[in-house]
C-alpha cells in the first residue's frame, strides 16, 4: 500500500483492521446492536463493521425491520423529490467510469444562461420545486459562471411557480468560490468521494484535478469555512468493497463532527451504472447487489439516523421501493442526465444510464399508493434551518412539526397545478388520511386550513 497522506480524516489501515477484526456473527450481539440502534442512538464503527457481516435472509430482514422503524420515527411518511439539472457535460477529468470523461469523444454541451432558464422552465412545467444543479469539471465554467447559472435558475418565474431550492453537485471548489455560491443562495453543496480506497481512487482518476484525492477529501472543510453548513456526502458504490467505503465514510463524518461540530445534511448512495465509452461497470469485481445496497442503506439509516439519505435517478422503480422503506428520505424523479435534455429531449450523451423512466406524475401517484407523502419541501431553507440547526431540530423530533405542514402544502400545490385526474384522486385521499392521523389537533386544523387556502389559489404560504 502506498503511503496515505490524509490519515487526519481517515486511516485506511484502521478501516481494514476494523473489517478484519469484526467479531464473528453472534445472535446475542446482533440483538443488542439492533436494540441500541432502535433507540436512535446511532452505531459505533465496531457495530457497523459487525452489521456489515449480516448475511442470511432472516438477519437481513431483522436489520431492515429496525431501519424501517427508525426511518418512520424520524421522517414519517414524507419523501422529498427533486430533479437534477445538468448544465455542462464538458469535463477535464478522466474518471474511468464516467460518460463525461475527458478522453471519451462523445458530443458535449455547456448551457448558456438562456438555455439554463429554458431547462428550468421545462422542470417547473413538470411540477418540480427543487433542483440539483450538476456540472462536470469544466475549465470554461468558472465559479462565477456556476453562481450565474444558479441565479438564472432562481430567476425563472412562471405562472405555475418557481424553483425554490438549488442544490449543487460540481467539482470541489476553493473557499472563495464556495462563497460566491453561498451569495446566490446555494442549498446543499454535494460532492461524492467516489471511493475512499486510495489505490482504487488513483486508478480510477488517473488524470486531471480530480486525481488529487486530498483536495476532494477536504472539500467540506472549505465549504464550512465559506459559511455553507449544509453539505451532502456520498460514495459511488461498485468501485471498491462497499464495506470499506461505508466505514471510511463514517470515519470522515466523525472527523468533520470533531473538527467543525457538524455532519452531512445528506448522504447519497449512487451505484455504478453503465456509461458510454467505459467498461468499468462490466469489469468491476466490486458490483454491489440489490440486497447489499438495501443492507448498506439500512445500516446508514441506523448509524446516522438524523441524516437524510438520497437516492438518485440510477435505480429501478422496484429497488427504489425497498430502499425507501429502509432509509431513503429524498429521491430524484423523472430525471434527465444530459444538458438541455428537459427542454429539447435527447441530444448529447447522458452521463450514465437512468433505470427509472416514470414521469413525475406517475412517481407521485405510486409513492402515494405506497403510503408516502411526496414533498417538494423548501420551507427550512428559507427559514435558515440548515446544517447544524437542521440536525438539532431533527434530534428533537421537530421535523414532524415543520416538515409535515410543508409536505402537505407543496403536495397540494402540485395537485392543483399539475396532477393528472388519476394522481389527484389517489393523492387527495392519501393527504386526507395523513391529516386525519395527526395526533395534534392544532396541526390537523392548520393543515386543513392551508389545504383550503391553496385550493383557493394561494401558493408558497409563509409560516
Ligand atoms: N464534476 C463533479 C465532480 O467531480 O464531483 C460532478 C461529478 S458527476 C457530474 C456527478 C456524480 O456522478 C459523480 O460524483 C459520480 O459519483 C457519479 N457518476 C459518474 N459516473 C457514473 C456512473 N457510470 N454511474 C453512476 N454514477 C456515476
Amino acid at each position: 500500500m502506498t503511503t496515505f497522506a490524509h490519515t487526519e480524516i481517515f486511516d485506511p489501515g484502521r478501516v481494514d483492521a476494523l473489517l478484519r477484526s469484526a467479531p464473528a456473527f453472534d445472535r446475542g450481539r446482533f440483538a443488542e446492536v439492533l436494540d441500541k440502534a432502535g433507540r436512535l442512538e446511532g452505531l459505533t464503527q465496531e457495530e457497523i463493521a459487525f452489521l456489515l457481516r449480516v448475511d442470511t435472509p432472516e438477519d437481513r430482514q431483522a436489520l431492515a425491520a429496525v431501519a424501517i422503524r427508525v426511518k418512520e420515527a424520524i421522517y414519517g411518511p414524507r419523501l422529498v423529490l427533486f430533479a437534477p439539472l445538468y448544465t455542462s457535460s464538458h469535463c477535464t477529468n478522466e474518471c474511468l467510469y464516467c460518460g463525461f470523461r475527458s478522453r471519451s469523444n462523445t458530443p458535449r454541451r455547456r448551457l448558456s444562461l438562456d438555455e439554463v432558464r429554458r431547462e428550468t422552465e421545462a422542470i417547473i412545467a413538470m411540477g418540480h420545486k427543487r433542483v440539483l444543479m450538476v456540472a462536470g469539471e469544466d475549465p470554461l465554467l468558472t465559479a462565477r459562471d456556476l453562481a450565474d447559472q444558479m441565479a438564472a435558475i432562481y430567476s425563472v418565474t412562471t405562472p405555475k411557480g418557481n424553483i425554490r431550492r438549488v442544490n449543487v453537485n460540481c467539482a470541489p471548489l476553493d473557499i472563495d468560490s464556495f462563497r460566491l455560491l453561498k451569495e446566490v443562495g446555494i442549498g446543499t453543496s454535494q460532492c461524492f468521494q467516489e471511493t475512499y480506497h486510495p489505490e482504487t481512487y488513483q486508478k480510477m482518476h488517473p488524470k486531471g484535478p480530480k486525481s488529487d484525492m486530498g483536495n476532494r477529501l477536504h472539500v467540506f472543510d472549505r465549504c464550512i469555512r465559506a459559511g455553507i453548513d449544509d453539505f451532502g456526502m456520498g460514495v459511488l458504490f461498485g468501485l471498491y468493497d462497499h464495506r470499506f467505503e461505508v466505514l471510511a465514510l463514517m470515519e470522515h463524518i466523525a472527523w468533520l463532527e470533531r473538527e467543525f461540530g457538524i455532519g452531512p445534511h445528506t448522504i447519497s448512495i449512487p451505484r455504478l451504472e453503465p456509461a458510454e465509452g467505459t467498461d468499468v461497470y462490466e469489469t468491476t469485481p466490486w458490483k454491489v447487489s440489490d440486497g447489499d445496497l438495501i443492507k448498506v442503506t439500512a445500516i446508514l439509516r441506523l448509524a446516522v439516523p438524523y441524516t437524510g439519505i438520497i437516492l438518485s435517478t440510477r435505480e429501478s422503480a422496484a429497488l427504489r421501493r425497498e430502499l425507501l422503506r429502509v432509509g431513503v428520505s429524498q429521491m430524484s424523479a423523472a430525471s434527465i442526465t444530459n444538458p438541455g435534455g428537459y427542454a429539447e429531449g435527447e441530444g448529447t450523451v447522458p452521463q450514465f444510464a437512468v433505470q427509472d423512466h416514470r414521469s413525475l406524475d406517475e412517481v407521485i401517484r405510486e409513492v402515494c399508493q405506497d403510503s408516502y407523502i411526496p414533498s417538494f419541501c423548501t420551507g427550512c431553507y428559507r427559514k435558515g434551518r440548515t446544517g447544524g440547526k437542521f440536525q438539532e431540530m431533527a434530534k428533537h423530533q421537530h421535523i414532524d412539526t415543520f416538515c409535515s405542514l410543508n409536505a402537505v402544502a407543496t403536495l397540494q400545490e402540485y395537485l392543483e397545478d399539475y396532477a393528472s385526474e388519476e394522481t389527484r384522486a389517489v393523492a387527495e385521499r392519501r393527504l386526507g388520511e395523513f391529516i386525519e392521523r395527526q395526533a395534534d389537533p392544532e396541526m390537523r386544523r392548520r393543515m386543513q386550513d392551508w389545504r383550503a387556502r391553496i385550493k383557493k389559489g394561494e401558493r408558497d404560504i409563509p409560516y
